[in-house]
């Protein structure tokens, strides 16, 4: 199971593919792309193989170039295309590697509320939950995002994108790995340094409990504790 993202300058999907393919040797039994274009967020998923994906991206073209890619190792919810990440509302969409051992009770709360889950996943309360605070409380998308993941126990490693904002991916991790890529005007994240080998060497690795807002030119980093820290960028010797 991992994570790709995106922003870019060029069409994301084929990249976010190929970063897909490199995180293969996890292990998957689904996977999905979402991606947002001119401030609209839309996403392909599919059961099985990352040729599956494929055939889906072929025969309907996701463009853009800011998106998130996610390969899926199914632990809540039968793997399926409705349980594929990314799991996605009109306001943002979200890839999760992980457990969030509190899902039930989250999505007790919400579903209270009157928010309509689609899937039978424990990642979906994660953009259910970003969507919440958006929209009730008038967040922004930093803001819901810290407080999403402050209410999660468990283990995982998120990355969302926005609709309306083109040059935004906001990530955090706990207990699964996530790597920033810095590029020339250009962003990538992934789940190790591996699959960020075709797109760059310049590497930052968040540590436990980090949470990062990422545009196309800048990194900036918060720790659990809500201080903002620096985490060094190392050159990485994976091989392409
Ligand atoms: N627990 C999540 C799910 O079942 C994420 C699994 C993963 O790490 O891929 O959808």
């Amino acid at each position: 199971c991992g994570i790709i993202g995106v922003l870019g300058t060029g069409e994301a999907a084929p990249r976010i593919m190929a970063g897909l393919k490199r995180l293969e040797y996890r292990g998957y039994d689904s996977a999905g792309v979402a991606t947002v274009n001119n401030g609209r967020l839309d996403r392909r998923r599919a059961p099985g193989k990352l040729g599956n994906l494929d055939a889906v991206l072929t025969d309907n073209p996701l463009p853009g170039s800011a998106g998130i890619g996610h390969t899926r190792w199914a632990t809540h919810g039968v793997p399926n295309e409705t349980n594929a990440h990314p799991h996605a509302t009109e306001r943002c969409a979200v890839v999760h590697n992980g457990i969030i051992e509190n899902f039930a009770e989250l999505r007790r709360e919400l579903e209270e509320k009157g928010v309509v889950f689609e899937s039978e996943t424990d990642a979906e309360v994660c953009p259910q939950l970003i969507t919440y605070y958006l929209e009730t409380e008038n967040m922004t998308p930093a803001e819901a995002f810290k407080k999403a993941i402050s209410r999660m126990r468990g283990a995982f490693a998120f990355a969302a994108i926005f609709s309306g904002e083109d040059d935004l991916m906001i990530c955090g991790r706990k207990g699964s790995p996530l790597a920033i890529g810095r590029g020339d005007g250009e962003m990538f994240l992934g789940s190790d340094a591996y699959a960020l080998a075709p797109f760059t060497n310049r590497v930052t690795y968040l540590e436990e409990g980090d949470w990062a807002v990422i545009t196309r030119d800048t990194i900036d980093v918060w720790d659990e504790s809500g201080a903002k820290v620096t985490r060094p960028e190392k050159i990485s010797a994976a091989s392409q």
